[in-house]
């Protein structure tokens, strides 16, 4: 949604003479947007196919990794909108700061970035010491 919408705003928006689109630093936050948004994408469903394949205990190292990923990737992709969007992007005109709220909240709510990381980390571990 929020890359959706940053796209359409660089190529509907005219500053300083030309679409925020033709601004090299604008082209950089929607390249880099969609590269986390497809790396993230293939980590779910790289977590969606060892579950089903393997079960869930196989994939706890991947579920870690999608909660450790995803919400920040979402934050991060509304975050650049905002930007792009100026002004705009900090009012209630589009979905985009319900889109980082959301995001920033999940951070904390399914448990904070920090314990996700922890159990990765220990999981990761344990996983290197039984090879
Ligand atoms: C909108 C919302 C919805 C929620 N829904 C649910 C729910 O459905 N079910 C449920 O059980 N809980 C829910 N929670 C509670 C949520 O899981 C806790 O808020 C969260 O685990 C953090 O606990 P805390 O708020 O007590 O903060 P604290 O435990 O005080 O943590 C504060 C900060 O300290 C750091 N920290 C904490 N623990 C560690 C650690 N082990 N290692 C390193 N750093 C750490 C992190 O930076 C963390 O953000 C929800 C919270 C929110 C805000």
């Amino acid at each position: 949604m929020s890359a959706i919408l940053m796209c359409e705003r660089a190529q509907s928006r005219v500053a300083f003479g030309e679409e925020l689109s033709k601004k090299t630093s604008v082209q950089h936050e929607i390249a880099r947007s969609r590269c986390d948004i497809e790396q993230c994408r293939l980590l779910v469903m790289q977590a969606a196919e060892v579950m089903d394949r393997d079960g869930v205990k196989a994939a706890m190292p991947y579920i870690s990794m999608v909660k450790i990923v995803a919400p920040k990737m979402a934050q991060d992709v509304a975050d650049r909108a905002m930007q792009i969007y100026g002004g705009a992007g900090v009012c209630q005109d589009t979905l985009i700061p319900s889109v980082f709220t959301s995001a920033r909240f999940c951070r904390i709510a399914d448990g904070p970035d920090e314990v996700h990381m922890s159990q990765l980390a220990k999981i990761t571990m344990r996983e290197l010491n039984d090879a």
